[in-house]
């Protein structure tokens, strides 16, 4: 252990937590996306289903951008990220696939 503060290890808790809830909005839509594709025509409550779904995510990821935009652990981390941008691979496009 060394006690010099890593920027590029620094984990905000807070931040995880709404990726998460984030990623978890976006497989929910994707999952029912593909399972109305399988069930041609969509019905109108399955439409209204996926429409909230997507409202979900798109909230989520809205917290999301808020939080970074807020927090200063987060810009630390991004400014850190940008200033690397070569060695370290966009982990939040990787992630959100
Ligand atoms: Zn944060």
């Amino acid at each position: 252990m060394n006690n010099q503060l890593s920027v590029e290890t620094a984990v905000c808790s807070e931040h995880q937590r709404l990726l998460a809830e984030c990623e978890q909005a976006l497989d929910n839509w994707n999952d029912h996306r593909a399972e109305f594709c399988k069930s041609y025509p969509i019905g109108k409550e399955a439409g209204d289903e996926l429409v909230r779904l997507q409202a979900n995510y798109a909230r989520a990821y809205t917290v999301l951008r808020k939080h970074e935009h807020n927090c200063l652990l987060c810009q630390l981390v991004s400014t850190a990220e940008e200033r690397d941008s070569e060695k370290s691979s966009d982990i939040y496009s990787d992630s959100m696939r």
